[in-house]
């Protein structure tokens, strides 16, 4: 990921190649860029794990995507529009976050843009807090309070060190995984900070209501596991149980036709044997390695279009495209899995 933003940041240079001739030379006719949130003004979800686009910046975006491609939908996407006359893009945003609701639908389909949502099973509803969002809060309160000589020493005992500096706790706090995600419910005590209260009272996600009137104004919807587990820091077993089972969950729920699924995180470290393993189960999955070729007809590798920094649309693609095609002369353009 390091290489690519590094490439990203020579922009200036390769933007002057014309699009066109990058999507030649890569062979590339179709594109699946993915985000997760726009910012209006109100962050206190994200703001601390990367920098997300605002509003004038996406719908920059957007329309750089519309002009050069064609916004694909499912249904597109099922009849494998391969001979395709034009280039073709298929949207979508992870995580099922009310922000879509509220700030991207009306921007896309003033746009007239298809694109797919995929929920957390476990989140909707804002029954749970996904475990990152919980790291986003906590840094935000710590950052943003003095806090009293019992908390500090609480804190230098939960996390088992000497000396308290805020950014120290800050860097730990990123690294915490889902397994040590009991870490930040500690920490809430200390902090007196209440997750379900943040729940109730912002409502970070997406109800059930709102996402049938979502499909009824054409969205369309798949699942992006229950819980949003790190799918290399669990088992085989786990990880068919955290995708079969919110698949299920989601087609029951919103009454949908197909089976759609995002990896949470990424599809790194996942193997063959899962894929022969949910193989009958029909889903179409999609990664987030950026532009590369997937052995597996029906998995799909996303663009991730954020990052700790902000790059338009052009850069992204046009820099994902050269990457790609230096990769193919190289040979490493394909996902190689055990
Ligand atoms: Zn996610």
């Amino acid at each position: 990921m390091h290489f690519k933003e590094d490439l990203f940041k020579f922009s200036i240079i390769y933007n002057i190649i014309p699009l066109k001739l990058l999507l030649k030379l890569s062979k590339k006719n179709i594109i699946f860029p993915f985000y997760h949130f726009v910012n209006d003004g109100e962050n206190s979800l994200v703001n601390n794990l990367y920098k997300p686009k605002t509003k004038e910046q996406f719908i920059k975006d957007i329309q750089y995507l519309k002009k050069h491609f064609t916004s694909l939908s499912v249904k597109d996407l099922k009849q494998e529009k391969s001979n395709l006359d034009n280039f073709g893009f298929f949207l979508s945003f992870d995580d099922g976050l009310a922000n879509f609701y509220k700030i991207v639908a009306p921007i896309l389909l003033k746009e007239k843009i298809f694109c797919i949502n995929f929920l957390n099973s476990n989140f909707i509803d804002n029954k749970q807090l996904f475990y990152r969002y919980k790291v986003n809060l906590s840094i935000n309160y710590i950052r943003e309070n003095t806090l009293s000589i019992d908390q500090i020493e609480a804190i230098n005992d939960l996390f088992d060190l000497d000396f308290f500096n805020k950014e120290d706790i800050c860097t730990l706090l990123r690294k915490v995984s889902i397994n040590e995600s009991n870490i930040l419910d500690k920490l809430s005590k200390i902090l007196k900070i209440s997750f379900s209260e943040f729940l109730i009272n912002k409502k970070p996600y997406l109800s059930g209501l709102q996402v049938l009137k979502l499909k009824e104004k054409g969205f369309d919807f798949g699942a992006h596991s229950k819980n949003h587990p790190r799918y290399s820091q669990i088992s085989v077993k786990d990880q068919l149980l955290e995708t079969v089972e919110s698949v299920e969950v989601i087609k029951t729920q919103f009454n949908l036709d197909d089976s759609f699924f995002s990896f949470p995180f990424s599809d790194d470290g996942v193997k063959n044997d899962f894929f022969n393993k949910i193989k009958s189960k029909k889903i179409t999955t999609f990664g987030s390695a950026g532009l590369k070729d997937e052995d597996i007809s029906s998995h799909f590798q996303r663009i991730p279009m954020e990052y700790n920094s902000i790059y338009s649309a052009e850069t992204i693609i046009k820099g994902e495209l050269i990457f790609y095609i230096i990769k193919k002369i190289l040979n490493k353009h394909k996902i190689q899995r055990d």
